[in-house]
C-alpha cells in the first residue's frame, strides 16, 4: 500500500470511530440505545425466555403412545452388585395397545418401577430370563408389597423350566417357596387390607426350545430361545404390530440369537466388562475374570460381532456399571467391530421404537412418589388365616390408649358418615 492511501484510510478509520463515538454519546443523552445494543438484549431476552420445543427427556405419565408405537423403559441396566446408580436387568416395555411387559425384576429395580408412577393393576406380566438374583430378586418384593402399593389383580409371571432342568430350580418351584418365604407377611396383611391381589399365576415355559411361543395375546407374540448362560436361562423376542425387540438376559453368543434376531427394531442384549475392567473394578482374581467374561457372559467383543452378524435396527449394551471411566473402553471395544446405533444403557433411559426409527431419551421420575390407586374397588376379605397377635402380648397394650383410640374413631365416624368401633383383637 502507497503511503497516501494509508494515510486516507487511516483518516477515515479515526473520522469513522469519532463519529460512531458521537452518536452513542448522544444517543445515550436521549436514551436512545443504538440498534446493535436493542439486538443484543433481544437475543438476551429470547434466550431467557425460550419457546416450546420439542422435549429431550421423558416425564413419565404425559405421553400417550401412538397405536403403533412401543415404548421400553430401563428399570435395571447393571450388575448384582449393589449401586444407587443402577439396578439389575429389568426392561419395562409398553406397547401402543395398552399393553405392559416387564422382561427381568433384578435387585433394586423395585424402587424404579414405581418411580414411574404406573398402577401395578397395568404391570401384570412378568417375564424372566433366568432366576439369578440380578433377574429375579426384586419379583419377590414387588409381589409381596402389591396390596400396599394397590395392586387388585393376580399378578402373571413366567419363567424357566422343562427342557431336563431339575425340577428343584425350576421356576414353579421357586415360586412356590417365595410364597412359603413370605407365608408370615401374607398372614398379617390378611383381614387388615385388600389381599385379594395375593395370587401368582405362574407359567413354566420350556426354556431349551428355540423360538418357542410362550406368550401370545391381543396381537402380541413372545417367543424364547436358549441362552448359553447355565441350565435354565433364556433369551426372548417380542413380536408386535410389526415390531421386534429381543432381549438377551444373559447370554454368551449363540446361534439362535443370530438366526432369530436379525434386523429386529430394538436388540437389548448384555455386554460385560473387559477381563481387565473386571479385576480392576470387581477385584476378580485373573482366573474369576477371564472366565466370567469369555465363558458365562457376553464381552464387548462379543456384543459388537453378535450385532454386526444381525445387524438391528438400534441396539443397547446393559450389564455393565456405565461410568466416565468404564463406557469409553467398552464403546471403543465395540466401535473397534460394529459402527451400528449402540445406546450404552442407564437406568431410566426411554426408547420410543415405532417403524419409524427408534428415539432414545432420559426418563425424568418424581423420586418422592406415591402408589397409584388401583383399578377396582377395595375389599377386606374375611377370616383366612390371619396372623393373630397372641393375647399374651395383648396384655401389653396401656388400657390408657383406649381413651386416645375412641376419640380418633369418634373423629373418623363423624367425618365419614361409618360406625367402625375400635377392638384390639379381630
Ligand atoms: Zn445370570
Ligand atoms: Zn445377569
Amino acid at each position: 500500500m502507497k503511503p497516501l492511501s494509508k494515510l486516507v484510510l487511516g483518516a477515515t478509520l479515526v473520522f469513522g470511530a469519532v463519529t460512531l463515538y458521537q452518536w452513542g454519546v448522544k444517543n445515550g443523552q436521549e436514551g436512545i440505545s443504538s440498534s446493535l445494543v436493542v439486538e443484543a438484549a433481544n437475543a438476551a431476552n429470547a434466550e431467557q425466555h425460550p419457546g416450546a420445543r420439542e422435549l429431550d427427556v421423558y416425564y413419565p405419565g404425559t405421553e400417550e403412545l401412538a397405536p403403533d408405537e412401543m415404548r421400553v423403559i430401563a428399570c435395571g441396566t447393571g450388575m448384582p452388585m449393589p449401586r444407587l446408580k443402577q439396578a439389575a436387568a429389568c426392561f419395562l416395555i409398553e406397547l401402543g395397545n395398552g399393553d405392559k411387559f416387564i422382561f427381568d425384576m433384578g435387585n433394586g429395580s423395585f424402587e424404579r418401577i414405581h418411580a414411574l408412577g404406573i398402577s401395578l393393576d397395568h404391570l401384570d406380566k412378568v417375564f424372566i430370563t433366568h432366576p439369578h438374583m440380578d433377574h429375579m430378586a426384586d419379583l419377590a418384593t414387588f409381589y409381596m408389597t402389591g396390596p400396599q402399593n394397590n395392586r387388585s389383580v393376580p399378578l402373571r409371571v413366567w419363567g424357566p423350566g422343562g427342557g431336563g432342568m431339575r425340577p428343584e430350580w425350576s421356576f414353579k418351584t421357586a415360586m412356590d417357596h417365595m410364597e412359603k418365604m413370605w407365608a408370615w407377611m401374607n398372614g398379617t396383611l390378611a383381614g387388615t387390607i385388600d389381599t385379594t391381589a395375593f395370587k401368582l399365576v405362574v407359567t413354566e415355559y420350556d426354556w431349551s426350545k428355540v423360538n418357542n411361543v410362550i406368550y401370545e395375546d391381543n396381537g402380541v407374540v413372545i417367543r424364547s430361545l436358549p441362552a448359553i448362560h447355565f441350565e435354565g436361562t433364556a433369551s426372548f423376542i417380542l413380536e408386535w404390530n410389526g415390531l421386534r425387540l429381543a432381549f438377551s438376559g444373559d447370554s454368551l453368543p449363540n446361534k439362535w440369537w443370530i438366526e432369530h434376531t436379525k434386523g429386529v427394531d430394538l436388540a437389548i442384549h448384555e455386554c460385560f466388562f473387559t477381563p481387565e475392567m473386571a479385576m480392576e473394578k470387581w477385584s476378580f482374581s485373573p482366573t474369576e475374570a477371564i472366565n466370567a467374561v469369555t465363558t458365562i457372559h457376553a464381552n464387548p467383543q462379543y456384543f459388537a460381532k453378535v450385532m454386526a452378524m444381525t445387524k438391528p435396527k438400534h441396539a443397547v449394551a446393559y450389564h455393565f456399571q456405565n461410568d466416565f471411566d468404564t463406557q469409553p473402553i467398552i464403546r471403543k471395544a465395540i466401535e473397534q467391530i460394529y459402527d451400528g446405533p449402540v445406546d450404552y444403557a442407564e437406568d431410566f433411559m426411554v426408547w420410543n421404537v415405532t417403524k419409524a426409527g427408534v428415539r432414545t431419551r432420559m426418563a425424568v421420575v418424581n423420586p418422592a412418589g406415591y402408589p397409584p390407586p388401583p383399578l377396582k374397588e377395595k375389599k377386606i376379605d374375611a377370616g383366612g388365616e390371619r396372623y393373630q397377635t397372641p393375647d399374651s402380648v395383648l396384655a401389653g397394650w396401656p388400657e390408657e390408649f383406649n381413651a386416645v383410640a375412641d376419640k380418633i374413631y369418634s373423629d373418623f365416624n363423624e367425618e365419614h358418615g361409618t360406625d367402625y368401633k375400635f377392638q384390639l383383637k379381630k
